[in-house]
């Protein structure tokens, strides 16, 4: 009972459960995640995605080292569907626990991560650390064809028959002599 008041599930009252510098706990849940944005997740309630951390008190701050896995379902670039991702990766954070002091002094502190008011929130560790580990290119598949720029159909279910006005360059003079010739 002692651990979730202490412990509620991303937030963690630093002050009560890791005491003494060298304290350590583990703490691990799961949450569905929706992208909002490129770089923007929003956490809900569910299971696609499981976080397990070992959460140490340090000297001046806490770290967090652990694993998160899991699926999460991105929107491909070229034809905008979504597509399931899948999660595995390590964590290896610190997060500073400045006094008011230390705060007002230091304008821009260092880390990103703080302690706040005794409490540590995991939830931008795990946000940052996932978006970070998304592709650089994010397609469905490397075959994946895209939408048709003249319907907007997409082209990876049906070929639309669009007139797209793409032209192969080596085909251009082809192309005017047919022209030229129906012309004349
Ligand atoms: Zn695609
Ligand atoms: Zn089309």
């Amino acid at each position: 009972m002692k651990d979730q008041q202490i412990i509620s599930g991303l937030q963690i009252d630093v002050s009560n459960a890791l005491p003494s510098v060298g304290d350590r706990r583990t703490v691990s849940g799961t949450g569905s995640l929706r992208l909002e944005d490129v770089y923007d997740l929003d956490f809900e309630p569910g299971d696609d995605v499981a976080w397990k951390f070992q959460v140490r008190r340090i000297a001046g701050g806490v770290e967090v080292t652990g694993s998160i896995s899991g699926v999460v379902t991105l929107a491909c670039y070229r034809c905008l569907e979504g597509f399931e991702f899948r999660l595995s990766l390590e964590v290896r954070e610190h997060a500073l626990w400045l006094s008011e002091a230390e705060l007002e002094e230091d304008e821009e502190p260092a880390t990103e991560y703080m302690v706040t008011d005794g409490v540590l929130d995991l939830e931008p560790i795990i946000r940052d650390s996932i978006c970070l580990a998304f592709p650089a290119v994010r397609v469905c598949d490397e075959a994946c064809r895209g939408l048709c720029n003249v319907c907007g159909a997409n082209l990876n279910l049906e070929p639309c028959g669009c007139d797209t006005g793409h032209v192969d360059a080596r085909l251009k003079p082809l192309e005017e002599l047919k022209k030229r010739l129906e012309s004349g």
